[in-house]
Formats: C-alpha cells, sequence, structure tokens
C-alpha cells in the first residue's frame, strides 16, 4: 500500500447505549478510492463526520500525514487539504457554473486573489475555473446558471468546487444519490479520475459503483470494521456476505 495520507485508529462514538462508531481504524493512500459500505445504521457517516471534524472522537485518534489533528475543528482540516463533497461545495443556483466555480477558487486561495477587482486577476481566476469545469465535463455548461443544471451536472459542478481547493484527501458521501443511470454512469466515471494524487474515500449504496471504483473496500456492520481488502477480498469474505451484502450482490 502506499504511504497513507490519512490514518484513524481505533476511534469511537457512542451516541447514549449505541456505538455508532466501535473502535475503527482505517488508513487512506493517496491514488487509491477507497470505499466505506455497511448496511444503515452501520457507522458510516458517523465515520465521516469523525474524520471531517464535524464530530468529535469520544477514543481515539486522527492522524493527517502523520500530524494528529484530532483536536482540530471542520475548517482547519479543510485548510490542510481534507475536503468533504457536500460540505466544501454549496452550488449558489443563481450564478453561472463559471461564477460558482471562480467563487470556490477564491475562496480557497484566499490571499492570492485578493485583487479580484484587478484585471489579470480576475482572468486567472476565469481560467482557472474554466479549466475545473472542464476536468468535470461542464466546459459547455460555464454560463448557464446553476439553478438549472440537470441533478448529475450539479453534483459534477460540486465536484469540481471541491477539487477548486485542491485536496488531498476527499470525503465522498453518496455520489450517486438521486443520479438515473445515464448521470450515475458520468459521475462514476468523473470519480475514477479524480483519484490521482488524491485518497478518496468513497461511501456508496450502489454497489456496482463500488466494485467498478474501488481500490479497497472496508466493510463496517454495527461501527465494527468486519473486512477490508481489495474488492476480490472482500467479494470473497464469508463474514461479509453472510452480514451483508449476500450471494447475489457478490456474484
Ligand atoms: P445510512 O447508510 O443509513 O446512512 P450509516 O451507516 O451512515 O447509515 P449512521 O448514520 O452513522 O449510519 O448511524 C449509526 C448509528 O448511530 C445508528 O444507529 C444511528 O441511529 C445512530 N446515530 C447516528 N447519529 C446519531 C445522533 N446524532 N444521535 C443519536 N444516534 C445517532
Amino acid at each position: 500500500m502506499a504511504e497513507p495520507v490519512l490514518v484513524a485508529e481505533g476511534l469511537v462514538r457512542r451516541f447514549g447505549a449505541i456505538a455508532a462508531v466501535d473502535g475503527v481504524s482505517l488508513a487512506l493512500a493517496t491514488g487509491e478510492i477507497h470505499a466505506l459500505i455497511g448496511p444503515n445504521g452501520a457507522g458510516k457517516t458517523t465515520l465521516v463526520n469523525l474524520l471531517s471534524g464535524e464530530l468529535a472522537p469520544q477514543a481515539g485518534r486522527i492522524l493527517f500525514l502523520g500530524r494528529d489533528i484530532t483536536p482540530l475543528p471542520v475548517h482547519a482540516r479543510a485548510r490542510l487539504g481534507l475536503a468533504r463533497s457536500y460540505q466544501i461545495a454549496s452550488v449558489v443556483g443563481g450564478l453561472t457554473a463559471l461564477e460558482n466555480v471562480a467563487l470556490a477558487l477564491q475562496a480557497h486561495a484566499g490571499s492570492s486573489f485578493r485583487f479580484f477587482a484587478d484585471c489579470s486577476g480576475e482572468a486567472e481566476l476565469e481560467a482557472g475555473a474554466k479549466e475545473l469545469l472542464a476536468r468535470v465535463g461542464l466546459a459547455a455548461r460555464a454560463e448557464v446558471p446553476a439553478g438549472l443544471l440537470a441533478h448529475g451536472e450539479k453534483r459534477a459542478l460540486e465536484l469540481a468546487m471541491v477539487l477548486a481547493g485542491s485536496p488531498k484527501v476527499l470525503l465522498l458521501d453518496e455520489p450517486l444519490a438521486g443520479a438515473g443511470t445515464e448521470e450515475s454512469r458520468r459521475i462514476v466515471e468523473l470519480v475514477a479520475g479524480l483519484r490521482e494524487g488524491r485518497a478518496i474515500l468513497l461511501i456508496e449504496h450502489d454497489m456496482d459503483a463500488v466494485f467498478r471504483l474501488a481500490d479497497r473496500v472496508t466493510v463496517l456492520v454495527y461501527g465494527r470494521v468486519i473486512a477490508s481488502g481489495t474488492p476480490a477480498e472482500v467479494r470473497r469474505d464469508a463474514g461479509v456476505r453472510a452480514a451483508y451484502l449476500g450471494e447475489e450482490a457478490m456474484a
């Protein structure tokens, strides 16, 4: 496995009597898509909330490039390069796709785009935004108000906005939710192209997409990791078949 960029060690988060995350360890490596799967209520969202900093663990720690970031709040983690899809990107419906991405770039770049009013700054920003839109397949939709984009196009726009921050770790929470078949195909292709140079944690219920995209798969059940490995290893795992996916889904 490549050098891990994000490591979780023994994370615990309880809600009353429920151990939503019960001693979870996980390592995300640059260049890999790591899928996190498990039945409803397994603790996937809680784990992502712990990694992003929205929730504090009651035990365990999180290391980012070897640094203990457990006490850091969401924004400090985001500044280091830990991005969560929906959280960083908030699409403004009345602005064009291009303007949305330019705003995201400006927000992330901070002082380097301080002279936004200045012509060269503005041109640079626009060029950067166009490049990101092209990357997610929205080059031809740059001038369309974001509110008028199709669902799949909006998800692509959100990804462009997340990429504006050049994240080293991307937490993708159900990118295919609500997408049609054709849109799903496009988003899967898009996500596949994002792994280069970053680590991706993918939560997704669509097993076809998971097994197409993932380099590694971790299976959570009742807050615990019951299996972790390559898609082939996880497919073969008897405990996974019994506990969660069933013969059909793993065929
Ligand atoms: P799904 O696939 O349905 O989104 P999940 O794997 O993301 O589920 P979580 O949402 O993390 O699972 O929930 C794990 C457990 O913790 C569940 O039993 C849930 O009811 C409980 N839980 C999650 N958040 C809270 C909360 N804020 N207060 C109380 N219980 C919670």
